[in-house]
């Protein structure tokens, strides 16, 4: 990693549900062209950034900014425009639909029926089909979405969110459920378009995967960032032993 050059920041970002502030005033700062990783204990809020970030829904106060650009509670279709794409905790696929056509739904972008509309053109069917190649399920392009493995179908998420070749990719747990070879694919996959200069912003509970993946990890409690460094000085901030210990 080069110099620090911010991209994804926050600043007093704030969420609350009801009674429960899911997000207290976060001021966060992702490094453009690194793999930066967001932890943190159950509960400590870091879907809900997802969510306010990505504008899935609204924050309370507060700004997000990309590359110093406001994009605080812009509709997801304009944030996915201006640059990130993203993937759920829960994959979001249509299980009835096969690999190909979930490629080509943009199912990942809100305006699914614009995109029903118009994307079926042959540039799309071959950028599709060469990005399930990269992430290695092209056999698959006929299956139906909901009989391939769970892991395959995180594969799949990937890809969909590479056909709008956003410049930052933001990941809720790759890992999560997925079998340990095909997590190791993932990793690849990260540092490969890392590599071409994507960068990325992964919650992720695997540790293992986080201190091998990430160059920079923001860890949050309660709602904020309490600690951030590189992966071997966190792991060892005795804030957030604390944080996950609850002592
Ligand atoms: P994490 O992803 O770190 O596990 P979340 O962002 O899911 O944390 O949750 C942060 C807090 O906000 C939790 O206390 C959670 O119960 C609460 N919360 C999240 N989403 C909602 C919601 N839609 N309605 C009510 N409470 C919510």
């Amino acid at each position: 990693p080069g110099a620090f050059v911010p991209s994804l920041a926050t600043r007093g970002l704030t969420k609350s549900f009801g009674g429960v502030r899911a997000i207290d005033g976060a001021d966060v700062t992702f490094h453009r062209g690194r793999i930066n990783a967001l932890i943190g204990p159950n509960g400590s809020g870091k879907t809900t950034f997802f969510n306010c970030v990505t504008g899935m829904i609204k924050p309370d106060a507060g700004t997000v900014t990309l590359d110093g650009r406001d994009i605080t509670a812009k509709p997801p279709h304009r944030i996915a425009a201006a640059g990130i794409g993203r993937s759920f905790q829960l994959c979001r696929i249509f299980p009835r639909l096969t690999v190909l056509e979930n490629m080509l739904v943009g199912v990942r972008s809100p305006s699914v029926l614009h995109r029903l509309a118009g994307a079926r053109n042959d540039g799309d069917i071959a950028k599709a089909r060469e990005l399930l190649r990269r992430v290695g399920i092209d056999h698959l392009e006929q299956s139906e979405a909901r009989d391939i493995s769970y892991g395959q179908q995180k594969l799949l998420e990937l890809a969909g969110v590479l056909m709008v070749d956003p410049d930052t990719i933001m990941l809720d747990e790759p890992a999560g459920g997925v079998n340990p070879a095909l997590v190791g694919r993932i990793g690849t996959l990260v540092r490969e378009l890392n590599a071409e200069g994507r960068t990325f912003v992964i919650v992720e509970h695997n540790m293992d995967m986080v201190m091998s993946l990430s160059d920079h990890v923001v860890v949050f409690d309660r709602g904020r960032p309490i600690a951030e460094g590189p992966p071997s000085v966190v792991q060892h901030d005795p804030r957030v032993l604390e944080a996950y210990l609850g002592v």
